[in-house]
């Protein structure tokens, strides 16, 4: 089935989920309990992994009566995913009638995503739904920044009658080269990655750029830091829509007009919050563990997606029952370990030494845990690179007994998964 068929019978879908958004928050919770329910008869039927878990507890499926039993399923890494990889493709589908994509991760171990014809029906589904929430309108143009790797492959008629309004742009471009097509294209949506979104806006700026007025901005991939939210929104004079998902597991959450939060696509995912193996309580960070029910091919029960998050209990005031994570910090590699035992998000940091006007890009690197080398890209503009200001400012921020050094460097690379992290940790200790 190609995206000919797929594309209208997401549509159709949409219309038949357009309605869940609404739902009660019990009719919701068990919808999700039917879905699981569903994805385990499914897997203990057909995924060579999980039937290994049903042989030491036939029982299993029987006493599932409520979401909480979903924590009998061991939590999945990327490396348990990799290690088991064909034990965890399901033997009813044809892994050659599914459609591919590389997620490598940060580690630079790739895993094959394999999704089959319904599931990418559900991702169209799922988008056009986040799309009409937000106000996209089917006659807007959108430029996409992303991957290259990532592109669809499609033939020139489809391009031409499908995507006649879509452009795919290359993340990897330099961003003036980017700016110069988004002047000639000025789509009404860019979506992209934030520190590609950030750097765009900065050029748009520092020239005084006027021709591209998107109406909408939807970041992802990244965590967004609050002084790239300042940067791109007054860039671009409109808001920013952030949306989380993984190659693993797409659609999982989004921002709606009042920004009170990511909405949980409850209907496709069932999202938890854990530390210590306990699900945290609204507002207290723990990683983000997900189970996807649309993935019939590589069906993944309590994935760990090495993201930290929390929850709120807030209600959203526009009335949606998905739940709201009220924030993503990204993943747990990304967190500074202090001398004093302490672990912290980077994010102080990074929203401290980008209120220093010279300071374009950086990246902390952290070697030990009391040496940390912070690349910085200078901002020429500025023309005040002061060194002493920038290891003050650190030391004011994490603490006096870190040794930080300033490394000047003309840009920063991209990770082996080919993403930009803030932050690289030297130290491999795991998060609770
Ligand atoms: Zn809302």
């Amino acid at each position: 089935m190609n995206r000919w068929i797929q594309r209208p019978l997401g549509f159709l879908l949409f219309l038949k989920l357009y309605s869940n958004q609404w739902k009660s928050y019990s009719q919701l919770r068990q919808l999700q309990l039917k879905k699981i329910v569903r994805l385990i008869r499914y897997v203990k039927k057909n995924v060579p992994f999980y039937q290994q878990i049903f042989e030491k507890e036939p029982t299993f499926l029987e006493n599932f009566h409520s979401l909480t039993e979903i924590k009998k399923f061991p939590i999945i890494t990327k490396s348990i995913l990799n290690k088991n990889y064909e034990n965890f493709i399901s033997r009813r589908i044809d892994p050659h009638s599914c459609a591919k994509l590389n997620s490598s991760g940060s580690t630079g171990e790739p895993t094959t995503m394999l999704y089959d014809p319904i599931h990418q029906i559900f991702n169209f589904a799922f988008d056009y739904r986040y799309k009409h929430a937000i106000g996209v309108k089917f006659r807007y143009n959108q430029a996409i920044i992303e991957d290259s790797s990532y592109f669809p492959k499609i033939n020139s008629i489809t391009k031409h009658i499908l995507y006649s309004r879509t452009f795919y742009l290359s993340v990897f471009q330099d961003p003036s080269l980017l700016v110069q097509q988004l002047q000639r294209l000025n789509p009404a949506i860019i979506a992209g990655p934030p520190s590609i979104m950030e750097a765009i806006a900065r050029i748009i700026l520092e020239n005084r750029i006027r021709k591209i007025t998107p109406r909408k901005i939807i970041c992802s991939n990244e965590v967004l830091d609050y002084k790239a939210r300042e940067l791109i929104e007054e860039a671009f004079h409109t808001k920013i829509f952030e949306t989380y998902g993984l190659t693993e597991i797409p659609h999982v959450a989004w921002e709606c007009n009042f920004h009170t939060g990511f909405h949980i696509n409850v209907d496709n995912v069932l999202l938890e919050i854990v530390k210590n193996g306990k699900d945290c309580a609204p507002h207290e960070i723990g990683r983000i563990i997900i189970t996807s029910f649309n993935n019939k091919v590589i069906p993944l029960i309590r994935y760990d997606t090495g993201d930290l998050g929390c929850l709120t209990d807030e209600k959203c005031p526009c009335g949606r029952n998905f739940p709201l994570i009220e924030k993503i910090y990204g993943r747990t590699n990304d967190l500074l370990h202090l001398p004093n035992g302490k672990i912290t998000h980077p994010w102080i940091l990074i929203n401290a030494l980008k209120t220093l006007s010279f300071v374009k890009q950086l990246q902390i690197i952290q070697e030990k845990e009391d040496l940390m080398v912070i690349k910085i890209v200078e901002n020429h503009a500025a023309n005040s690179f002061n060194e002493t200001l920038i290891i003050n400012t650190c030391k004011k921020t994490l603490g006096d007994e870190i040794n930080f050094r300033i490394k000047k460097v003309s840009r920063i690379d991209r990770g082996k998964d080919r993403k930009f992290h803030v932050v690289i940790s030297k130290l491999h200790q795991k998060y609770p």
